[in-house]
């Protein structure tokens, strides 16, 4: 009994301590927003499989905290979204992409990952509509990246939402796709121009049935008129086994970890396409 009492105690102390943190880190995240200079995005390259060409790039946050340095965005990015912060780092994030679009190439895209809080807003296609209309960048050179689960909840304001913006030209990607509940099912009544595999499948693919896994979730794509992106590309058999089942685009540390805007930008100017 005594052991128990002590147990939830320490539990107790731990929980505080969690508590704490988490409202110091809320304190700072705010902070940042407000000096707006330690949250920006970085980019990381995708590749067509057949020609090796850099067609677009994922924008991803990155919050370098000024005592704690580098946060992930598997920290931070939840923490937004409990608090309301959500919309001010897509803003930012959005803000960056159209900065790197208007330097580079006009055949270039990029992809923004939205939360599903920010795709149920009523003032988001309003938003990403005017933030690219003050940088004079064409919407279709925008696709936004968008969770199977996001598509669940709120599904009217969502399906409104994605309908305005495709109206506009901006193109729709499901990312993590065969992770969320219903994949299949729900992706037949979404109006969608992309999947994402998950990487863990990518991972899984030396393993026996995960190839046919891999390249059924491919022929259903093509077969529905979208593009499919392989993410977390890591090793040059995974490259060829992806090339071979006429995967659209691959993305992974094996062709290129996320850049700097300036990295980026310099590797487009110096993309060769082998
Ligand atoms: P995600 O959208 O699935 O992004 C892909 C993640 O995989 C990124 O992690 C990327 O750096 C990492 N990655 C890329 N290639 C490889 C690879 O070959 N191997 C491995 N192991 N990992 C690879 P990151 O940047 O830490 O982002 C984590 C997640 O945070 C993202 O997953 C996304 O869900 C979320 N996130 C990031 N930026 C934003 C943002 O601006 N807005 C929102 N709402 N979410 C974001
Ligand atoms: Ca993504
Ligand atoms: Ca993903
Ligand atoms: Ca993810």
């Amino acid at each position: 009994k005594a052991a128990g009492r002590n147990t939830y105690a320490l539990f107790g102390e731990h929980m505080d301590e969690l508590l704490r943190t988490r409202r110091a880190l809320e304190q700072d995240l705010r902070l940042a927003l407000r000096e707006g200079t330690t949250i920006e995005a970085v980019f990381q390259p995708v590749f067509a499989s057949d020609t090796g060409e850099l067609t677009s790039m994922e924008a991803l946050a990155r919050w370098n905290h000024k005592k704690l340095g580098p946060i992930a965005p598997d920290i931070f990015i939840p923490l937004a979204e409990e608090t309301g912060l959500i919309a001010d780092i897509g803003q930012i994030i959005l803000d960056d992409t159209c900065r790197c679009l208007v330097d580079a190439p006009s055949t270039v895209s990029i992809a923004v990952n939205v939360s599903a809080i920010e795709l149920a807003s009523p003032s988001f296609p309003l938003r990403v509509l005017s933030t690219l209309e003050s940088w004079e960048i064409d919407p279709s050179r925008l696709e936004l990246e968008i969770t199977e689960s996001v598509a669940v909840e709120k599904r009217g304001a969502v399906e409104s939402n994605i309908a305005s913006l495709r109206g506009a030209g901006v193109r729709f990607a499901i990312d993590d796709f065969g992770t969320g509940y219903s994949s299949f099912a729900r992706i037949r009544t979404l109006e969608i121009d992309r999947m994402k595999i998950d990487r863990s499948f990518i991972q899984d693919m030396e393993q026996s049935g995960n190839k046919e896994l891999v390249s059924a979730m491919i022929a259903m794509a093509h077969a529905r008129g979208m593009k499919i992106t392989a993410e977390g590309v890591e090793t040059l058999s995974q490259c060829q086994a992806l090339k071979a089942l006429r995967c659209d685009n691959l993305q992974g540390y094996l062709l290129s970890k996320p850049l700097s805007r300036d990295m980026a930008l310099s590797k487009i100017g110096s993309d060769t396409s082998e």
